[in-house]
C-alpha cells in the first residue's frame, strides 16, 4: 500500500462541520471540500454517521513533487 495517497472523507451535511475541525486537527491544514452533488456514489459513508454523504473532504500532499515517487 502507498503511504502517500491522498486522504479522503466523506461527511453528511451534518458532520461536515465536525469532519473539518477533526481534520484540521490531525494534520493542521484546512482539506479541499467539494460537494456530492453528482452521482450518489453507493459505496461512500459519512465516516462519521454512516449515512449518506454529502461531501468530499480531502488532503492533498503538501509538496507537489513528482507524483510517482521513484
Ligand atoms: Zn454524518
Amino acid at each position: 500500500m502507498a503511504s502517500a495517497e491522498k486522504k479522503k472523507w466523506y461527511a453528511c451535511d451534518e458532520h461536515v462541520d465536525i469532519a473539518l475541525d477533526e481534520i484540521v486537527d490531525m494534520y493542521e491544514h484546512a482539506p479541499l471540500m467539494e460537494l456530492m452533488d453528482d452521482e450518489p456514489n453507493d459505496q461512500a459513508t459519512c465516516f462519521w454517521c454512516g449515512q449518506t454523504p454529502r461531501y468530499v473532504l480531502q488532503i492533498a500532499n503538501q509538496e507537489e513533487t513528482a507524483e510517482e515517487d521513484a
